[in-house]
């Protein structure tokens, strides 16, 4: 009988992660996942996946490379998915986050010297987006990077780790001959997997609790469900032709028209008020991934499933 494939997901508890994980174990792989600490009870729910007895937790540092070494030996891929995600600021953005995003990612690389066939890196639409040379009227696609000056001046440092991060492993994956494939989410929806709530869930909960929340500032949305950014991550690794840099976004909307359709489905949130600002609406491609065979749930199936979990979960705390 054929071994079974084995691979590492870093980050193995985070939101994202986690449902990797558990779209990887479905399929047969041998999981080989990073978690800061195992006996954490946040980590609890990969041990209750299907098939975890194919799921071996490993210890390990974004900033430690001997950890991540160890976890990576005898994978033959890597999702990288682990990287700082602030749910409040953090006191020193510069510390906190960009070593291990950046450095952090470089180790994961240099880990992978040995016998690893293809990297996935997780990047972000933080990485894309943030460019004020890019025409408005122009489809933003995978040609399209942050301006890291831009995003450093405004103090968008997790736009500004993202981006960094995801150029430094383009350079080092061409300089050392490393399959590099990054996926560039925009802002992740669906269902908890993991007991812990982690930033993009942070501020659905606190939108349907009626608060303000930071992304309010931009007007408008950009959403994909978190089981079509696992199933994305899987096609990258899966197709031989997949290749550089693919934009994995569902859903564009102003925020007034994400408040209307939530009030239509939950009429009785106490939802903070939304206006509009007369901002275009951004033109954000998908098309690279979708040529790949990538699928969306549609927009009203992940927006009630992730309220359903919510409540199901009684994480709201309203009437
Ligand atoms: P998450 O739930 O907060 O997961 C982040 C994971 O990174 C956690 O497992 C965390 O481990 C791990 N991590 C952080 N610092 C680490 C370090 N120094 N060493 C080892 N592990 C470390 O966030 P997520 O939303 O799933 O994000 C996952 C990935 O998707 C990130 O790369 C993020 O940039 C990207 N992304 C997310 C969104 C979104 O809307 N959620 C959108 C675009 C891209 P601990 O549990 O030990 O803290």
């Amino acid at each position: 009988m054929a071994e079974s494939r084995r691979v590492c997901v870093t980050g193995a508890g985070g939101y994202v992660a986690s449902w990797l994980v558990k779209l990887l174990l479905s399929k047969g792989f041998i999981v080989h996942g990073t978690v800061r600490d195992p006996d954490d009870p946040k980590n609890t729910h990969l041990r209750k996946l299907d098939n975890a007895e194919n799921l071996h937790l490993f210890k390990a540092d974004l900033l430690d490379y001997e950890s991540l070494s160890a976890a990576i030996a005898g994978c033959e891929g890597v999702f990288h998915v682990a990287c700082p995600v602030p749910v409040q600021d953090f006191a020193d953005p510069e510390v906190e986050m960009i070593p291990p995003a950046v450095d952090g990612t470089l180790n994961v690389l240099k880990a992978c010297s040995k016998g690893v066939r293809r990297i996935v890196l997780v990047s972000s639409l933080a990485a894309v987006g943030w460019n004020l040379s890019w025409p408005l009227d122009k489809v933003v696609d995978e040609d399209c990077w942050s301006d890291k000056e831009f995003c450093k001046n405004a103090g968008f440092w997790y736009a500004f780790s993202k981006t960094v991060s995801e150029e430094k492993a383009v350079d080092y994956s061409k300089s050392n001959g490393l399959d590099l494939v990054t996926l560039c989410p925009s802002l992740v929806i669906g269902p908890l997997l993991q007991p812990t709530i982690n930033a993009s869930i942070e501020q659905f909960i606190e939108f349907l609790k009626g608060n303000r929340i930071s992304l309010m500032a931009h007007d408008v949305l950009f959403l994909v469900d978190v089981r079509d950014v696992a199933d994305a991550l899987l096609l990258v690794y899966e197709k031989s032709e997949a290749g550089g840099r693919y934009i994995c976004h569902s859903y564009s909307m102003k925020m007034t028209d994400f408040c209307d359709k939530l009030k239509n489905l939950y009429p009785n949130f106490p939802y903070p008020n939304c206006t509009n600002e007369e901002k275009p609406l951004r033109l954000i491609s998908s098309e690279k991934l979708m040529r790949l065979g990538w699928k969306q749930i549609p927009l009203e199936d992940s927006i009630q499933d992730t309220v359903q979990d919510f409540l199901n979960k009684n994480i709201l705390n309203v009437n």
